[in-house]
């Protein structure tokens, strides 16, 4: 009995156990007791220092798989990329025939070439400046139900699609383990661990990280299962993205992977912890959006690996706030010409008790700050504040602000509104520190 058709049984209608998805174990029929083994399997895991996470009762317990026949994504490119891919497969060309390559190896990226020549002439004629081509997908993750994100956190196979390619066994463990960490990274929740906070939607910088600790995990599963070869398997699947039109962001994760002993091994909990804080609108989001475009980016992946890090750089505490203007309601924050109005805010014990939080702020606290609020449209007010302890134990802080920065904000921001606050630059000196107020939505998933 084949692994697919044991699945097929098992999963008596389109939704299969989760363990079932761990492939490997199914890839030994002769192994009695599966559901022992996948146990076995998470506890190694789960040993993994760099995750956490991973263990069974967390992600696990909460990620469904659902197996699906196919499924195809549009993805849409600029004629300009195009071009470029255009000059860069040239160049490959000439480089093969002065190594010397095959018949059939020239034959290959010739009738690439010609493919791309006419797509580029078509658009061309048709005045287009995209073109836009279907991806067949391996996997998915989604979290919506009724077109909101209150859906359980469910995982797509693409069996159909999957079955049919080689060695179907390592890539259905590649892309379940793949689509697990997307699931690990819209792990986040409110302070009661009700509300579910969901996370940006940046493919740019999720893909290669997912495909990054994919690789990781693989890695340390090598560890202790050299005889299934995943490893290399893995690392052969993202490498080959690199060069493929519309997902070379994937292959980013390759590099990432590679260098990782000199440059970061922690970019996926790196990722996990500060995605909520990622300024979307910034300028480092839009740089390393177009650096990671398609094509662009193979000749200068050191950077775009620098000014990612600079998005995610660790910060050092964050908390999330419903923030109103303490004295007047929220709506009609208002202030006469020369005064000062409150803006109340109280924090997580884990924040107050968090020492560098005390070294920097509770003991030191009247402090200057500066203050950030941010909306994800990009609307931002900057203005300078002080944030004041309001009870001795630093639970509730308030920032005073001047009347600028209060009346803009009472301008931009209606009614009671959820603010994600985090640190971005600690004071230097004589600089006041900086804070972000990211304006963030709670969605009630258990509902
Ligand atoms: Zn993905």
């Amino acid at each position: 009995m084949s692994i697919w058709t044991d699945i097929q049984r098992r999963s008596a209608g389109d939704i299969v156990r989760k363990e079932d998805s761990f492939i490997y174990t199914k890839a030994s029929p002769s192994v009695p007791d599966l559901d022992g083994e996948t146990d076995k399997l998470l506890r190694e895991v789960d040993a993994f220092t760099g995750y956490p996470p991973f263990i069974p009762g967390d992600i696990h317990e909460k990620v469904q798989v659902v197996l699906k026949e196919s499924e195809t994504r549009d993805v849409t490119v600029t004629l300009d990329q195009l071009n470029k891919e255009l000059s860069r497969l040239e160049d490959e060309l000439e480089k093969m025939k002065k190594a010397g390559a095959d018949q059939e190896e020239l034959g290959e990226i010739l009738e690439k070439i010609s493919l791309l020549k006419k797509i580029i002439a078509s658009c061309i004629k048709a005045g287009k400046t995209v073109f836009t081509f279907n991806v067949e997908l391996l996997g998915k993750y989604v979290r919506e139900k009724d077109g909101t994100p209150k859906g359980r956190p469910t995982i797509y196979l693409m069996w159909g699609t999957l079955k049919t390619k080689p060695n179907p066994t390592a890539l259905t463990a590649i892309v379940y383990v793949h689509e697990l960490m997307h699931a690990y990274f819209d792990m986040h929740e409110d302070e009661g661990g009700m509300d579910y906070i969901p996370h940006p939607d940046i493919p740019e910088i999720e893909e290669p990280l997912a495909e990054f600790g994919m690789l990781f995990f693989m890695e340390m599963f090598d560890r202790t299962h050299p005889e299934y070869e995943l490893l290399i398997e893995a690392k052969t699947h993202v490498k080959r993205k690199k060069s493929i039109l519309g997902i070379c962001h994937y292959g980013f994760g390759y590099h990432l992977f590679e260098d990782r002993k000199t440059f970061c091994v922690d970019w996926v909990d790196l990722f996990h912890r500060s995605c909520l804080c990622i300024d979307e609108s910034g300028n480092d989001v839009i740089d390393y959006k177009s650096m990671i475009s398609p094509i662009s980016y193979p000749f200068h992946e050191y950077t775009c690996e620098t000014i990612l890090f600079k998005i995610l750089r660790p910060k050092r505490f964050y908390f999330i706030k419903e923030v109103v203007g303490s004295s007047r309601s929220a709506t009609k924050i208002s202030c006469p010409a020369g005064t000062i109005d409150r803006i109340d805010i109280s924090i997580w014990e884990e924040v107050c008790n968090n020492k560098q939080f005390q070294k920097d702020y509770l003991y030191l606290l009247p402090m200057d700050v500066v203050i950030t609020f941010l909306e994800r449209k990009g609307c931002r007010i900057k203005g300078n504040a002080k944030i004041y302890r309001r009870d001795p134990k630093g639970a509730r802080i308030y920032i005073e602000s001047d009347k600028d920065l209060l009346s803009q904000y009472a301008a931009s921001f209606k009614g009671k509104v959820h603010f994600l606050l985090y640190e971005d630059k600690p004071a230097d000196g004589p600089k006041p520190a900086e804070w972000i107020a990211k304006m963030i939505r709670l969605y009630d998933y258990s509902r």
